[in-house]
């Protein structure tokens, strides 16, 4: 039988759950996108979104997915015959590569696999040597969502500026802004990515490329619907958007910032999804005492706080996930990009989530790892709820 009625839960790494109140402030019509309202909306959005991402610098935004915004970048900073370095730990590093490679972009690929984080010493080392200079940029992930690895990006900033290098420091934030602390000023990043449809809550159809000057000053001519600095120093509303603004999402990105920004505040958000994530570890290591399942990423400082990616050994992974599909009406992510797919999945975190949908989800996957006989330590249930006992 099934337990799938009720309303479903999507715990995929983006789209994220879209909140009632989220859906609800984009469900109207048109508006005039020449009168007041929409140019103060407009305005309004653009100081929170630098607040969110720690940031007095320039913002640029796009109608687009988080691949707009990965190209958005590109094409300010780089041309075609330049030359950047990508720290990739997994299928979004090495997808922002290909992204700048199809521009002509001469990319070398640092990787770091088998869930390990991109190493700050390493990093160093290569931007020391006699061909380092001509690096005009270096590209990484906060969170590479298909390993679920989380970079330590001061960390690399440091490792640049012990090499004396002066290339520009791009991160991809998309699957971190939001669920954890990011200080792009502070910690010296030049260009940052993000979207609308993962920790902002939000629907999909938004990028965001904030910039900073010295990224500013050295940017190279792109094409006028993606050049970053009209967008960033727009005065009437159309300019902000390349064109006619994205209204209804306008009026949903406005309520998720004010859920996130003020009603719950960062803070507080940052450790909601610090305690769901260890729950959901918590777990992850119960089941491993007694089954051929863990945590992709060792090391938990190397690990995103916004989703897991779990191994479930002899291609289990595929059946779990069918069975939370059609008996409990709950999707967890694929194994993208994994060695073995059917032995991997990512179970999402981030944006609007609860510790009842965190613990339900957990309690689900106990049920399924027991309907289908897949090996499995007890007790995981109980020390995810013990962990949320403890932080609450
Ligand atoms: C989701 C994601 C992307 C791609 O975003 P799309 O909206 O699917 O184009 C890029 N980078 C990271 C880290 C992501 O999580």
């Amino acid at each position: 039988m099934s337990f799938a009625a009720g309303r479903p839960f999507l715990a995929i790494p983006g789209p994220s759950p879209l909140p009632d109140r989220v859906a609800r402030a984009m469900h109207r019509p048109a508006p005039d996108i020449y009168g007041d309202q929409m140019l103060e909306l407009g305005q309004g959005l653009f100081p929170d979104l630098k607040r969110l991402a720690g940031t007095s610098a320039n913002l640029a935004a796009y109608i687009g997915n988080g691949h707009a915004g990965w190209e958005a970048a590109n094409v300010n900073m780089l041309r075609a015959g330049d030359r950047a370095l990508v720290l990739s730990s997994g299928h979004f590093g090495n997808s922002w590569a290909a992204s700048a490679r199809a521009l002509g972009v001469d990319v070398e690929v640092m990787e770091f696999t088998g869930g390990k984080p991109a190493d700050p010493a390493r990093l160093s080392a290569r931007l020391q040597q006699p061909d380092a200079g001509g690096i005009r940029a270096i590209l990484t992930t906060q969170v590479d969502t298909a390993t679920s690895v989380r970079n330590d990006i001061p960390a690399l900033r440091a490792a640049i500026d012990a090499a004396g290098h002066q290339a520009l420091f791009a991160v991809d934030a998309i699957a971190s802004l939001g669920c954890e602390p990011l200080l792009m000023d502070e910690w010296g990043i030049d260009v940052l990515v993000g979207a609308s449809q993962k920790g902002l809550m939000m629907a999909p159809g938004l990028a965001f490329v904030w910039f900073s000057d010295r990224a500013r000053a050295a940017a190279r001519l792109a094409p006028p619907y993606w050049a970053w600095q009209p967008r960033a120093d727009a005065v009437e509303g159309w300019q902000f958007w390349g064109g006619t603004a994205p209204v209804q999402h306008m009026f949903g990105l406005r309520e998720a910032l004010d859920m996130l920004l003020e009603d719950e505040g960062l803070p507080a958000a940052y450790a909601r999804h610090e305690g769901l994530a260890q729950a959901l570890w918590a777990a992850v290591d119960a089941w491993g005492s007694g089954g051929d399942i863990a945590a992709l990423v060792d090391d938990p400082n190397a690990r995103a706080r916004s989703v897991t990616a779990i191994r479930i050994g002899g291609g289990r992974a595929t059946p779990l996930r069918e069975w939370l599909d059609s008996r409990c009406a709950l999707v967890l992510g694929i194994g993208l990009g994994a060695a073995d797919p059917a032995s991997a999945l990512r179970v999402a975190h981030m944006g609007h989530v609860s510790a009842h949908q965190m613990l339900g989800t957990i309690a689900c996957m106990d049920a399924g790892m027991t309907a289908l006989q897949i090996p499995h330590g007890s007790g995981a249930t109980e020390a995810a709820a013990k962990v949320i006992a403890r932080l609450a």
